[in-house]
């Protein structure tokens, strides 16, 4: 069994509508696939009322969390969507998102660059504003010639010269909410360096005392060293491996089930979730 537990849409900052991304988790084989926008559950019905049969969809998100200086990604799986204070937390986290971006807009305004705030709500669409929104637009107005340029030091990159940090939720509490509304929740790329993510073992240690369920550890961004650390780790703080290929579409070359989640531990996973069900067609 092969679980690709790490996908986007154009819900948030993925080039591919909900359907199509049911279609390619179809067509690459996969028995399961979980969409996870960042801080969004909009794209889930329309995933679901394309599902291709065969295909189980796990209902989820990702949540943008910091700690210590530390941004953390958490996925959430299983949840229950209408969960007052979880939809109240990443409505704030959206609303977050937008502001962040028409600032770092204005900075490369001042910056002397061409990027306008039409030109980055045109490429969002109905998606929640992000990062690679404002990336695209600075290579479109010729700014830099590749998105991966836009999240340097150089520019909106952390420490950036056009860089604003945004409201994010404890992982702690981030943790104890999802939990609360019967979900679970899996560290996403702790190692995936290339992308600025490095979470420290002993933060993971810390999440794992209060509940974290799971640790990815196949991802495009972490190499086999990584791999082997992380799910000796994970081993060792007896949390879930998983993995997921963290496809943005065309943005990061359509990779949807090149990293997947194991059967054993895809039931293990889920076994512990109350919030909502698997959608099956
Ligand atoms: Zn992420
Ligand atoms: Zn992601």
């Amino acid at each position: 069994m092969r679980a690709d537990l790490h996908s986007h849409s154009t819900a948030s900052d993925g080039t591919r509508p909900p359907d199509e991304v049911m279609r390619r988790a179809g067509a690459a084989g996969l028995d399961a696939i979980a969409l996870t926008d960042h801080d969004t559950v909009a794209g889930i019905s329309a995933a679901a009322a394309a599902l291709p049969s065969g295909l189980t969809l796990v209902p989820g998100m990702e949540l943008s969390c910091r700690r210590q200086g530390h941004s953390v990604h958490l996925l959430a799986y299983l949840f229950d969507p209408d969960h007052p204070e979880l939809a109240a937390q990443t409505e704030r986290i959206r609303q977050s998102r937008v502001e962040r971006a028409r600032e770092m807009v204005a900075r490369l305004a001042e910056l002397g660059t061409a990027v306008t705030w039409e030109q980055v709500t045109a490429i969002a669409g109905d998606g929640v504003i992000g990062r690679p929104h404002v990336a695209r637009a600075m290579v479109d107005a010729g700014v830099i010639g590749s998105v991966d340029e836009a999240f340097t030091p150089e520019w909106i990159g952390p420490g950036g010269r056009a860089h604003v940090r945004r409201y994010a939720l404890d992982p702690m509490d981030a943790i104890s909410l999802v939990g609360a509304a019967g979900g679970v929740c899996v560290l996403a790329h702790p190692c995936a360096q290339r992308l600025g993510w490095l979470v420290p073992d002993d933060l993971i240690t810390e999440l794992a005392a209060v509940g974290l369920a799971g640790v990815e550890v196949a991802h495009p961004g972490h190499d086999e060293t990584e791999r082997r650390q992380l799910a000796g780790l994970a081993a060792k703080l007896g949390l879930v491996a998983t993995g997921g290929s963290d496809d943005h579409g065309e943005l990061t070359g359509d990779r949807i089930g090149v990293d997947w989640t194991q059967g054993e531990e895809f039931e293990r996973l889920i076994s512990s979730a109350t919030g909502t069900w698997l959608i099956t067609s």
